[in-house]
């Protein structure tokens, strides 16, 4: 069948809106109907080539859609079935059986070098050239073929459209709270920036009941937003030392710092503004390479720096959770929405860039 697709063909180059032909699912696979996807920051830096996924390759890794078809061997959908996609992993290796597929140790090939798992690919152009996908999904497109092991279940009575953004973005910075840090209640944590990733740690932070939420940034709109959101303080860096700051609105510094700029000098302030016994969370990919330097002791405090990928979570178990608090209004990860057409995916990457929109979303059917 055929399915039209935002195609990135070369490097730095805009998405570009293409028919290409889309096979039927293998065993173990899903077609699915894509309703809607988020544009994460990956996309585009993918896009760029920073991470060299194979070109041609339609990106995308934020889907939600219909289940139109199913393969040999499926069992935990039925055409029909709302799902959400999220990223691939084995099922098979240390990790992924001991509860963490996250840290797949094949997550780099399933996800990021353009083939499915039997190492072939799903989406073609018309003369048949095989065209990458990514995360397993390729979700900038009206049909998508993936593992069974991409897709969660989620229930009928929300916008299927909305729920995309919960396989990455989302899910990565709710679960630096919910799933990694599992802060005690009245606790002290700080989110050092405010885009989409912060923003959904903010709101988690509230759900955990923490006591101070420290939202930082540089733009002001963004604090109020974070202030909306569940912020109980805001630090804007351009107008006071950050980590003098921290350290005075916590009596001394902060219990959790989580850090999602991508940026070194700001990874050193998270470290620094850190209590006793504190915990740092990485959220933030900078280019390969990057280092930082940190005091090693102040470190002996007994302090913790971590790195995390995809919140630390089970998609088939958060993301539901995540979609409960949202039905409970605890989660309103909505306000950070703004939708746009498949036609217009080189302007919604544009309003990202610029922040002029913190999540957006493609409506696709
Ligand atoms: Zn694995
Ligand atoms: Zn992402």
């Amino acid at each position: 069948m055929l399915t039209k697709a935002a195609v990135t063909n070369g490097k730095g180059d805009p998405f570009k809106i293409e028919s290409l032909k889309v096979d039927e699912p293998k065993a173990g696979e899903v077609l699915v109907r894509i309703v809607g996807v988020g544009i994460c920051h990956t996309d585009l830096i993918v896009r760029d080539q920073y991470y060299p996924v194979p070109l041609p390759a339609v990106l995308g890794h934020e889907g939600s859609g219909v289940v139109e078809k199913i393969g040999d061997g499926v069992t935990t959908v039925v055409p029909g079935d709302h799902v959400v996609l999220s990223f691939a992993s084995c099922g098979t290796c240390k990790s992924c059986m001991t509860g963490r597929p996250y840290a797949c140790q094949t997550f780099y090939e399933l996800n990021f070098t353009g083939t499915m798992q039997d190492g072939t690919c799903r989406i073609h152009k018309e003369d048949g050239t095989d065209v990458s996908n990514f995360f397993g999904q390729a979700s900038f497109s009206e049909y998508a073929v993936v593992s069974e092991r991409n897709v969660v279940n989620v229930p009928k009575d929300v916008p299927l459209e909305l729920l995309g953004p919960l396989g990455c973005g989302i899910q990565t910075g709710s679960g630096a709270v919910l799933n990694k840090l599992k802060p005690e209640i009245g606790s002290s944590i700080v989110v050092f920036g405010s885009g989409s990733v912060g923003l959904s740690a903010i709101m988690a932070a509230k759900v955990a009941s923490c006591g101070t939420i420290i939202a930082v940034d540089v733009q002001e709109s963004r604090l109020e937003f974070a202030k909306e959101l569940g912020a109980t303080h805001t630090i804007n860096p351009k107008n006071v030392n950050v980590v003098e700051e921290i350290q005075a609105i916590t009596g001394g510094g902060a219990d959790y710092t989580i850090e999602t700029t991508s940026r070194p000098e700001v990874l050193r302030q998270a470290v620094d503004s850190l209590a006793t016994l504190g915990t740092t969370v990485i959220i933030g990919a900078p280019a390969l390479g990057t280092e930082v330097s940190l005091d090693v002791n102040t470190i002996l405090f007994e302090k913790k720096v971590t790195g995390l990928l995809l919140g630390s979570s089970i998609p088939q178990i958060f993301i539901p959770q995540l979609i409960g608090l949202y039905k409970e209004g605890k989660f309103p990860f909505d306000k950070l929405v703004k939708y746009y057409t498949l036609d217009q995916i080189n302007q919604a990457a544009d309003d990202s860039e610029s922040g002029v929109t913190i999540k957006p979303i493609l409506k696709i059917s």
